[in-house]
């Protein structure tokens, strides 16, 4: 058995707890530093980690590569978001008006917890703090329009990450889905993927050292459309919790 499934599953992350920013672990209905135990009502989730990079992978999933009409990659296709993408759950997603056509992609994404390269498969888990979610908003225009994907997916606000990291879990063997105003969008099962977490591991570290906090997004299920100002997008895995965030009006 692999060891990451004997482990206790274990959520932890960021919040702010009277203005403060703690790091701490979710246990019932409690944040728990230490020896204080806040109550959830009482604090606000930040994004869980601080990555130096954020790295993407698209196409990982056979139907949503078929909607998209792209053909299936025959390796990992990689891109970057920027870490100043980044957002907590709860805060607003914001519609830049360089876009008409702002997409959803709701993703399981894979938190590093240790500095590696040339990671084996084999010794993927040993390097994984944990999983959480990500949001990965693209301006599909932009997409189509610029050769690399730098503005089409590299927005402020473009990158929701959380609520928790979440450890002890098996990351082929959970359901993903997202939800736009509470209408089901995209409801995939983690073991679609076309590359599992550990081969992206290993691809990844060939080329880029990870660092502790980095963020490896998996591709996201079909589903994908557009959204508005005033939607609210929920990326969910019940082991790790909702993502939740609206879309706002405006520029920066
Ligand atoms: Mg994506």
């Amino acid at each position: 058995m692999r060891p990451h499934m004997t482990q206790t599953l274990q959520r932890f992350g960021r919040c702010l707890v009277a203005g403060v920013v703690r790091e701490g672990v979710v246990e019932d209905e409690y944040f728990v530093v230490g020896q204080e135990r806040f109550s959830r009502d009482l604090i606000t989730p930040l994004a869980p980690c601080s990555p130096t990079k954020i790295i993407g992978i698209g196409r990982n999933y056979a139907a949503h590569a078929k909607e998209m009409n792209n053909p299936l990659p025959k390796e990992p296709l990689l891109f970057f978001k920027p870490p100043s993408a980044v957002i907590a759950p709860g805060a607003d997603i914001v519609y830049p008006p360089q876009t008409k056509e702002l997409h959803f992609e709701g993703e399981l994404a894979v938190v590093i917890g240790a500095r590696c390269r040339n990671v084996a498969k084999a010794d993927a888990a040993g390097v994984i703090r944990g999983y959480t979610l990500c949001n990965d908003l693209t301006a599909r225009d932009l997409q189509r329009s610029d050769d690399q994907w730098a503005r089409a997916k590299g927005f402020d606000t473009f990158a929701p990450l959380g609520p928790w990291i979440v450890s002890g879990i098996d990351p082929s063997a959970l359901r993903l889905r997202t939800f736009v105003n509470g209408a089901l969008r995209q409801d995939s099962p983690t073991s679609d993927l076309i590359f599992d977490v550990p081969t992206l591991i290993q691809y990844v570290s060939a080329s880029f050292t990870l660092e502790p906090g980095d963020v490896v997004t998996t591709g996201t299920p079909a589903g994908v459309g557009p959204v508005q100002p005033g939607d609210v997008i929920e990326v969910s895995i019940d082991e790790i919790g909702v993502l939740r965030n609206r879309v706002v009006a405006g520029s920066l």
